[in-house]
This record gives structure tokens, C-alpha cells and sequence, in this order.
């Protein structure tokens, strides 16, 4: 059973916290100020609301948890001037972030769980398996902490780090809810982009909900073999279920889906590969996101060289399709998922 002390006071909507208000015989006003503090103005905590009578300050400490990252190494990359961020969450866990800035704005890219249990056979962040999921709180804190860092502003939000955010569902959608609330940073639903590797159902039921978020998908392979071989999710979905899903998102929303492709070196990328991938895609409005695969310490895939990575674009690209290869941004600083989060914990004494 939840205890009081573990009310995540961050978490709450604006009509919850209305109502947590009224139910402690406080103004429904204070709510929305208490929210405005959080959310709006991303105060590191209850001693920055000038505006509000210490007694509610000193009730809100006894009621609730009022989450904050601290900042354990922030990394900028020399080429390009992405951040790298890794934060220490309250039980001493760590996630990691990625701040990029881009003409059309600046992006953060958050994580959704610390770990994952999803076991792509590239990816760093799975390699010890999943430890917990993030609050909603504790996903919008890395960005409030990154707008707090470098005094900037956020356009866009991508949950492309490390966690698979359809295994921590309910969490991500309230945290939908408050990113893009016009109480708190209001991000547009069409700046928010959440990467799924393709838990079909989780998939469907997003559709559902009729939001204007972009929806990618980790492809990463045009037949359920070579899929399998890379990620193990593969092996409950085919390829034919999470397309179907894809088509029922585009059919409820109107969003168009992203496609992710990491190209590895002679396992997914040559002339056939692209063949199939075309055929999978047919005519559908799409759109393609090559990724030369970052190599990861502890598994033994090489990217695919340039001219493979270009010959498959100028082949999708020929058939219609829209494709980008994605830029490389802080490939100094560990870029790849889930990296910089392993080498800090490499180097700290086990326990
Ligand atoms: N779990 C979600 C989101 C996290 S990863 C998902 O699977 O989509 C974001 C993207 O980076 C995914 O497409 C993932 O497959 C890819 N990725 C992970 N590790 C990578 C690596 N070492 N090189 C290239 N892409 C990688």
C-alpha cells in the first residue's frame, strides 16, 4: 500500500492536485501555484515558492516527495555541442539524458525506465536488465533539470533513451499529460516523439487515445528473422502485427509513423535488405530514420560503412520514401544508449 510520505506531488495533474488541495481544506488556487512552481517554473523545490504561506510549505514537506535529479556528470561534445547528461535519482539510481540542438530547436531525449528488460542485442541499456520505471515526475524532471543547466528552451522532447516506454505505459501517458499542458512547459503533442520497439498492443491502445504525438518504431529488420536475431521482442510480435499496428495509428491519428533502422554491418544492410524494407513499407506515408549503429563495448556489431549507409538511402529514397540518416551527435561523448550510465557504474566500487 502507498504511504503518505510517497505521494509523488510531481506526478499529479492539475485537477488531482486540486483536489488533493481541497481535500487538505486549502484553496484550489494554491493548486495551481504549487503546479505553476513544478512545472511552469521548474523549481528545484518547496524553499523557491515565494508565494505560498509557509504553513502549506510545511504540510506539502510532510504529504509529499518532491522529486529532483541531481546532476552527476554532464559531457558536451566537442563537434557538435550535444550534452550528455547523467542524473542521480532520489534512490541512487541513474539515467541519463541527451540535450541537442538543432535548427529548428532545441530536443531532449529522456529515458523511461532505469534498465530495460527488453534485450535488443545492440543495445547497452538492457545489458543488466530492468531495474524499475520512471515516474512521471522523474521523466519530466530531466528536462526541467537540462532547462534549469542551460538556461534554454525545450521544442522538442523525444523518449528515445534508455527504457522501453510501453512497458512503463500509464507512467509515460501521465507524463504526456503534464509535458504538454498549457499549466506547465506546454510542449506541442506534435514535438513529442516516443520510441517503441514494438509492443503491439501497448501500440494499438496509444492510437486510441487519439493524441498528435509522433510514434517510432525500431524496425531495424524487413523479415521476422533477421528481426529476431536482433531483438527479442521479435519473437512475440511479427512483423505483420506491429505494421498492422502502424497502419491503425496512422488511421486514428493522422500522424504519419517514424521508422528506425540501425544499420549494422553485414547483418542488416545490404542491397536485398533495402528491397525488403521497401516491400514491408509499400506505399504508406512514412517516414525512415537510418542509424549507423553505435558500436557498444560489450557486443560485437560494427557500423555499416558510408557508402553502404548511402547506397540504402539512395535506394529507399528512389522508391519514394522519405529517409534521413541520423546525424551522429556526441559520438565523443558516449552517445549510444544506456553507455555513459554503464562506464560511470564500471568505475564506481560495487557495493
Ligand atoms: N525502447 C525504445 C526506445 C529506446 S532506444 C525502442 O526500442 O525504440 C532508441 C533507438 O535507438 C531505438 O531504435 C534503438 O533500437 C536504438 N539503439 C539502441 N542502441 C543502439 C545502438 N547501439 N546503435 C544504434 N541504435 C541503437
Amino acid at each position: 500500500m502507498e504511504t503518505e510520505k510517497m505521494r509523488d506531488i510531481k506526478s499529479y495533474t492539475l485537477e488531482e492536485l486540486k483536489e488533493e488541495m481541497e481535500a487538505m481544506g486549502e484553496k484550489a488556487f494554491r493548486a495551481k501555484q504549487l503546479y505553476e512552481w513544478m512545472h511552469k517554473k521548474q523549481a528545484a523545490g518547496y524553499e523557491e515558492m515565494t508565494n505560498i504561506p509557509k504553513t502549506l510549505i510545511d504540510r506539502c514537506r510532510e504529504k509529499y516527495d518532491y522529486t529532483l535529479l541531481k546532476p552527476i556528470r554532464v559531457q558536451q561534445s566537442r563537434v557538435d555541442g550535444t550534452r550528455k547528461y547523467l542524473f542521480e535519482l532520489a534512490d541512487g539510481n541513474m539515467v541519463e539524458s541527451v540535450w541537442m540542438q538543432y535548427k529548428h530547436g532545441n530536443s531532449v531525449c529522456i529515458s523511461s525506465q532505469v534498465g530495460c528488460r527488453m534485450g535488443c542485442k545492440f543495445c547497452a541499456s538492457t545489458i543488466d536488465g530492468l531495474e524499475r520505471n520512471l515516474l512521471p515526475s522523474e521523466m519530466l524532471d530531466q528536462i526541467y533539470a537540462i532547462i534549469r543547466h542551460t538556461g534554454e528552451r525545450v521544442a522538442n522532447v523525444v523518449v528515445m533513451g534508455s527504457g522501453e516506454p510501453m512497458d512503463n505505459y500509464d507512467n509515460l501517458l501521465k507524463f504526456i499529460a503534464l509535458l504538454t499542458d498549457e499549466n506547465g512547459l506546454h510542449i506541442s503533442q506534435r514535438n513529442v516523439t516516443v520510441s517503441t520497439c514494438g509492443i503491439v498492443p501497448k501500440m494499438r491502445a496509444l492510437a486510441e487515445k487519439g493524441l498528435q504525438i509522433t510514434l517510432a518504431i525500431s524496425l531495424h529488420a524487413a523479415t521476422d528473422e533477421k528481426r529476431r536475431q536482433l531483438m527479442p521482442i521479435a519473437d512475440r510480435y511479427s512483423l505483420d502485427e506491429v505494421m498492422k499496428a502502424c497502419a491503425y495509428y496512422f488511421e486514428k491519428t493522422g500522424r504519419r509513423i517514424t521508422y528506425e533502422y540501425s544499420l549494422v554491418k553485414g547483418v542488416n544492410d545490404t542491397d536485398e535488405d533495402a528491397d525488403r524494407l521497401i516491400g514491408r513499407l509499400g506505399r504508406q506515408n512514412c517516414h525512415v530514420n537510418l542509424i549507423p549503429v553505435n558500436p557498444v563495448k560489450e557486443r560485437s556489431y560494427v557500423q555499416s560503412d558510408r557508402r553502404a549507409v548511402e547506397a540504402f538511402k539512395n535506394k529507399l529514397e528512389k522508391n519514394g520514401i522519405n529517409v534521413t540518416i541520423r546525424r551522429e551527435m556526441g559520438r565523443d561523448i558516449d552517445g549510444a544508449c544506456g553507455q555513459l550510465r554503464r562506464r560511470y557504474m564500471e568505475r564506481q566500487p560495487a557495493l
